[in-house]
């Protein structure tokens, strides 16, 4: 197995193997790169079929957590962490606890999170010996609810508000009423999002694999139940994916018909060029490492233990970012998943330390 010649290498500053034989652990941390603060990123079980498949993950995701902070403007570094194992079968408590144990070594460079195969509950069984998780704490979340640390409110906060920067831009309008948006995916982000969305007037489809969780929509939200076969097709002006990555492809980019794509599942683009293939179709697509931030903006002010107002200003910056990546996407020709890598990239690289971010926004705040 290759490390530093491996394809989704990028120069990662740092990585950890971890094998606990008594509890069955064998984990990988990789930290791409921390100059803007501790990497924070989840931390994910999977059934891997090899550690090369739970390499690659890893050097890629943690890459990508590097890029979504930046974009962010947050002061973190990217990481991840990914369990070898199936969650249903292998995850014990004693499983956990290595794992903080192992996570408690790496002395705060490496934060973890919960991400899919783990959850909050199993986040705090790794903090019985490490203060070095995320995303557990019982607070009041941006919109004053009780949240448990669960950042999915606030994800679908920014996907909305993300949203609504898309909207503007393309279609040129600031009133959502009467638009027509298609959702795949009802689940925590998915539902919630709609919610909003119906708030502000917009006319629903929805679709997911659950029965139960579409029907919830067409019931409290007033939805249309569409099919698997039509979601992202349909005549409508803003299609949503927030349930799984790939979904803009070879096959769906030819057959979209929505001017506007800003969803919040991760990975949308099945390859980086289909970048270019949306916008030379004339859709406007929102990146997703851009509009799903609010779970990375409400983990971290979970650590800093800001008010639920500083959160909400933060989360309402995701539309600014947006507009940004969309102006500078017009400008130079660039497609916007490409224009947000350079704009992350301005802003991970421009730093060399904390104290740099540190100073630098002290000048801003005049
Ligand atoms: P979730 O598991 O609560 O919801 C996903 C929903 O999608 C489920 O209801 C599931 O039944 C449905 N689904 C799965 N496959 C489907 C398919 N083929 N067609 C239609 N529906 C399908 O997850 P979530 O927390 O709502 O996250 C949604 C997406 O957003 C994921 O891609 C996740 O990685 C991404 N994301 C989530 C957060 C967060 O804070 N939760 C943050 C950033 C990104």
């Amino acid at each position: 197995m290759n490390v530093f010649s491996h394809p989704e290498f990028d120069n990662h500053e740092h990585l950890s193997f971890f094998c606990d034989p008594e509890t069955g652990l064998k984990a990988i941390v990789a930290i791409h790169n921390t100059s803007r603060g501790p990497a924070l990123g989840g931390c994910r079980m999977f059934p891997y079929a090899s550690d090369e498949e739970a390499l690659r993950d890893v050097l890629r995701l943690s890459r990508g957590m590097t890029y979504k902070s930046a974009l962010a403007n947050l002061e973190l570094g990217g990481g991840k962490s990914v369990i070898i194992g199936d969650p249903r079968k292998q995850k014990t408590e004693a499983l956990l606890e290595a794992m903080g144990t192992h996570l408690e070594g790496l002395g705060g460079q490496y934060i973890a999170a919960e991400d899919s195969g783990t959850s909050v509950p199993d986040l705090k069984v790794m903090g019985r010996h490490t203060k070095h998780v995320a995303g557990i704490v019982e607070r009041t979340a941006f919109d004053g609810q009780p949240s448990n640390g669960d950042p999915s409110p606030t994800t679908a906060y920014g996907t909305f508000v993300g949203l609504k920067a898309a909207v503007k831009h393309k279609l040129g309008r600031d009133d959502l009423t009467g638009l027509k948006v298609a959702i795949q995916g009802i689940g925590n982000v998915g539902y919630r999002l709609a919610r909003h969305l119906k708030e502000a007037g917009a006319e629903l489809w929805v679709y997911d694999i659950h029965q139960e969780n579409m029907q919830r929509a067409v019931d409290e939200l007033g939805a249309h139940a569409a099919s698997a076969d039509d979601i992202l097709f349909l005549p409508v002006d803003v299609v949503a994916p927030c349930a799984m990555g790939a979904v803009l492809n070879d096959d769906s980019i030819p057959r979209l018909k929505a001017s506007v794509i800003a969803g919040a599942a991760n990975n949308l683009l099945q390859r980086p060029d289909h970048d270019q293939a949306l916008k030379d179709r004339g859709i406007l697509y929102a990146p997703d490492f851009a509009i799903n931030a609010g779970g990375i903006i409400d983990v971290f002010y979970e650590r800093t233990g800001a008010s639920p107002e500083a959160v909400r200003a933060h989360v309402e910056g995701i539309g600014q970012t947006l507009s940004e990546i969309f102006t500078r996407s017009d400008r130079s020709g660039m497609p916007t998943g490409a224009v947000a890598n350079i704009l992350a990239e301005e802003r991970f690289r421009k730093h060399s330390t904390a104290a740099e971010i540190a100073r630098e926004q002290r000048i801003n705040a005049g």
